[in-house]
């Protein structure tokens, strides 16, 4: 599909923005492993380990869970546990009590409406408590394995240094990501999606960091209008 049929997409000038293609194709080989860096070992431990993700990092959600996913492993048990308790394991992540009161809501969300399965249905997701379209899309791709953009704040600022899309609303932000790929992306991955997104946060992470991006040693310098003024 061409980008200029998509509806809600701003207007990009082909020549400012990069080759999406070649980005793709470049951050694939500079980051092959890229995968989610938050630590699960099935859907609903993804699920809640997203949720937990809001507004702290990876690192600080993975050195809570394990003490978390121990002591109530699966829906049921998370369902039935003290609030005061989770929170208590939650406290380093800050705004322990909320944190609880979401993931046990969310954990009697499963229970009641899906069996205590995690659909894979982006609605019925975004339905349950705590639950946005950002973290569907993470699990529903990293787990299920779709191809579905999770937008955060790395993508939404590459995205736009790339001249990619203007917008920062992140639904507008993925609305044209996508037309870009469907413009320029080679298709080349089942997954294209959901692996661009990972890749994106680990460019933005590593070299296109917020304050002081390393264009000197990014590898996308030569088709990225922002180099040297991000
Ligand atoms: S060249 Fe600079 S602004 Fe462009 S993607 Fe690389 S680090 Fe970011």
């Amino acid at each position: 599909m061409s980008r200029s049929t998509r509806p809600g997409t701003s207007a990009i000038r082909a020549s400012e923005a990069a080759d999406a293609s070649i980005v793709a194709s470049r951050l694939e080989d500079l980051h092959r492993g890229a995968r989610t860096e938050l630590d699960h070992r099935d859907a609903f431990e993804l699920l809640v380990a997203t949720v937990l993700s809001a507004q702290t990092t990876d690192v600080r959600v993975n050195q809570v869970t394990p003490e978390l996913f121990s002591r109530w492993s699966g829906p049921v048990a998370l369902a039935g546990a003290e609030e005061s308790d989770v929170t208590a394991i939650l406290r380093p992540l800050g705004m322990g009590a909320t944190r609880a009161r979401r993931i046990i809501g969310l954990a009697q969300g499963l229970l009641e409406h899906h069996g205590g399965q995690v659909p894979d249905d982006q609605v019925a997701l975004e339905a349950l408590p705590g639950v946005g379209r950002k973290t569907a899309h993470v699990v529903r791709g990293a787990w299920f394995g779709h191809s579905l953009l999770a937008v955060d704040t790395h993508v939404g600022r590459l995205s736009r240094r790339l001249g990619w899309t203007e917008r920062t609303d992140p639904r507008a932000v993925e609305e044209d990501v996508v037309a870009r790929m469907d413009h320029d992306g080679s298709g080349a991955e089942s997954e294209e999606l959901t692996l661009l997104g990972l890749r994106m946060i680990l460019h933005g992470r590593r070299v296109c960091t917020a304050r002081s991006p390393r264009c000197g040693e990014c590898v996308l310098a030569d088709v990225c209008p922002r180099v040297g003024v991000a």
